[in-house]
């Protein structure tokens, strides 16, 4: 069994331990419904990505915390890419308090690849959740003219945090169980 799958067995041993707990000592009225996920899969692979990346990488952990408190919520999905591009933020829609980001993964890629893309567009995502006037692909291109730099065009930002958390992801996906890390 490699370590990421026993890690996975014990996470699910410990849902199972509160529910049991949750049917010992019903009490209705402090039961609240579980928090909306505010990273979140939106295909089969992305969900994978997102497990192995969240176990493998404590900075894509963070990310998630940090992005769990914020008003954004990111969909990650897999998809077809331009050349030369591994991954793409965008602000997809803003209403009713909550901004949703779509973060597009470039397929085919190494699980190392992704994983270390999906840090690098979880940190745009933290950015702008750190951005509240940004509200639409307008507000978002006139915030990253400010802390970013414009790449291939019109449209295209990149910053020195997302290069240097995806960078850092990497480093932390090498470490990790080589059973995982070669693929
Ligand atoms: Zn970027």
């Amino acid at each position: 069994m490699t370590r990421l799958t026993r890690l996975m067995v014990v996470a699910a041993l410990v849902v199972r331990a509160s529910a049991a707990t949750a049917q010992v000592a019903p009490d209705v009225e402090t039961v609240v419904p579980a928090p909306v996920p505010h990273v979140r899969g939106g295909d089969a692979r992305a969900v994978t990505i997102l497990t192995e990346a969240t176990v493998l990488s404590s900075t894509i952990a963070r990310l998630r915390a940090d992005l769990q408190q914020s008003d954004v919520i990111v969909t990650v999905i897999t998809g077809r890419l331009a050349d030369g591009i591994d991954g793409l933020a965008r602000l997809v829609a803003a209403a009713g308090g909550v901004r949703h980001v779509r973060v597009t993964l470039k397929i085919p890629n190494s699980t190392t690849g992704l994983i270390a893309t999906l840090g690098h567009e979880l940190c745009h995502a933290t950015e702008i959740a750190g951005m509240p006037d940004v509200r639409n692909e307008a507000s978002l291109a006139a915030a990253y003219r400010r802390v970013g730099v414009a790449m291939r065009g019109e449209g295209f930002f990149e910053t020195d945090a997302a290069v240097r958390t995806g960078e850092q992801v990497a480093r932390e996906i090498a470490r990790a169980p080589r059973t995982v890390a070669a693929r």
